[in-house]
C-alpha cells in the first residue's frame, strides 16, 4: 500500500468484479440503444476504460472536462465546463460516467448541461458514491460502491494530480491534505 494512505478500501480484483457486473447490467438495459458513454475527465478515465470493455453491445464514447477541486480536498462550489463533448447527442441515450459523487453538485451540473442538447435519455453511472455527503437530492442510476465521508484516491482519483495510477482505491491520510 502507498505510504500516504491509511487504508485500502477496495482492492483491484474487487473493483474489477463490480465493474464487470455493471457492464453486464448496462449491456442488457442498453441493448439496441447504441448508448453514448460520456466520461468526466480526468478521474473517470480508468473507470470508463474498464467499464466499456465489459459492455458487449455497440456504444460510443466521448469526454467532458469540468472544473474540479484542484489542489484542495474541498469542493469549490462553482463549476465550469473546460472541455465539451464532440458527439451530437440529440436523440441519443447518454450514460454519464463519473468517478465519485460527493455533494452531487457536479453531477447535477452535468445533467443540466447535457439535457439542453435533447438526448433521448440521460443515466448516471458512478464508481463511488458518498451518500452522506450529498448536499442535494440526486438520483444515481448505477453505483459501483457506496463509501463514507473519507477522501479517497486511486483508480483514477487524484489529490493534486497524484495517485491516479494506483490500481486500488484507498483513503488518503488527513496529514497529506490538511494544512497543519
Ligand atoms: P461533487 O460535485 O459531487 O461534490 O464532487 C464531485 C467531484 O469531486 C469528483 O468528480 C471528484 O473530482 C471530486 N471528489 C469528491 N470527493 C472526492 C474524493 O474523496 N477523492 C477525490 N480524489 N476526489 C473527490
Amino acid at each position: 500500500m502507498n505510504n500516504d494512505l491509511s487504508a485500502v478500501l477496495f482492492e483491484e480484483n474487487v473493483i474489477r468484479m463490480r465493474i464487470r457486473e455493471l457492464g453486464t447490467e448496462l449491456s442488457k438495459v442498453y441493448a439496441e440503444k447504441n448508448p453514448v458513454l460520456i466520461c468526466v475527465l480526468r478521474g473517470a478515465v480508468v473507470f470508463l476504460t474498464d467499464l466499456m470493455r465489459h459492455i458487449t453491445i455497440p456504444l460510443e464514447i466521448d469526454f467532458m472536462g469540468i472544473s474540479s477541486y484542484g489542489a484542495s480536498a474541498q469542493s469549490s462550489g462553482s463549476i465550469t465546463v473546460k472541455n465539451d463533448i464532440n458527439i451530437d447527442i440529440k436523440g441519443r441515450h447518454v450514460i454519464i460516467v463519473e468517478d465519485i459523487v460527493d455533494t452531487g453538485l457536479s453531477l447535477r451540473f452535468l445533467i443540466g448541461h447535457l439535457d439542453i442538447l435533447s438526448p433521448a435519455s440521460i443515466a448516471t453511472c458512478v464508481l463511488l458514491d458518498k451518500p452522506e455527503a450529498h448536499k442535494i437530492d440526486i438520483h444515481i442510476d448505477y453505483v459501483g460502491f457506496e463509501i463514507g465521508n473519507d477522501f479517497v484516491v486511486g483508480f483514477g482519483l487524484d489529490f493534486n494530480e497524484k495517485y491516479r495510477n494506483l490500481p486500488y482505491v484507498g483513503i488518503l491520510k488527513e496529514e497529506v491534505y490538511i494544512e497543519p
